[in-house]
């Protein structure tokens, strides 16, 4: 830091405190020019990440938020919450790379939609159902085909090819059931 004495660009901190509530760092510093000493305040930069949605509307990204969806998406399933947490951590990391500090809802619902679905298909078609949203809806109708043919217990082509006996068993999957 530049000193206010005598303007050299050249000091060590000799002390750190944090405040109470640890959002701002106070440093006493030494000009290693002319050793006098001068306070500098450390604040945390809260610029929020912003997600775009299909209308346009601009919200916060919270993780938080994220976290929770994902939670009701693996409802009862063998999910670890680490690998949920995981998943929202890996959300954040792709944030933080774009630069406008923006991101349309698709590319996260995408984003998060991939990790799921190695994770757990069926918490991927619940998490899926409420983005209403897929990128590929070949893929999501042949997973979804699997899925419900491995969760009925079904083989017959014919209960799961009609797109109604698809939506049927989609909202079976997705809905709590309570065996
Ligand atoms: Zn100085």
């Amino acid at each position: 830091m530049r000193c206010p004495f005598c303007d050299a660009n050249n000091d060590r901190v000799v002390d750190s405190r944090e405040n109470k509530d640890g959002a701002t760092i106070r440093r006493r510093r030494e000009c290693l020019d002319c050793s006098r000493r001068f306070t500098s305040y450390e604040q945390i930069e809260h610029v929020p990440f912003m997600v775009v949605k299909q209308d346009g509307r601009r919200e916060e990204f919270s993780r938080s938020k994220l976290l929770a969806g994902l939670i009701r998406a693996a409802q009862k399933r063998s999910i670890p919450i680490k690998q949920l947490e995981e998943i929202a951590d890996a959300t954040e990391g792709l944030l933080q790379q774009v630069e406008e500090r923006e991101i349309d809802t698709q590319e996260i619902g995408a984003f998060v939609m991939n990790r799921l679905r190695e994770l757990d298909q069926v918490a991927y078609v619940r998490f899926a159902s409420v983005y209403r949203r897929f990128d590929d809806i070949d893929a999501f109708m042949d997973v979804l085909k699997n899925l419900v043919q491995a969760e009925r217990g079904r083989v017959s082509p014919l209960a799961t090819t009609s797109a109604e006996a698809l939506q049927r068993s989609l909202s079976e999957l997705v809905e709590d059931d309570d065996d």
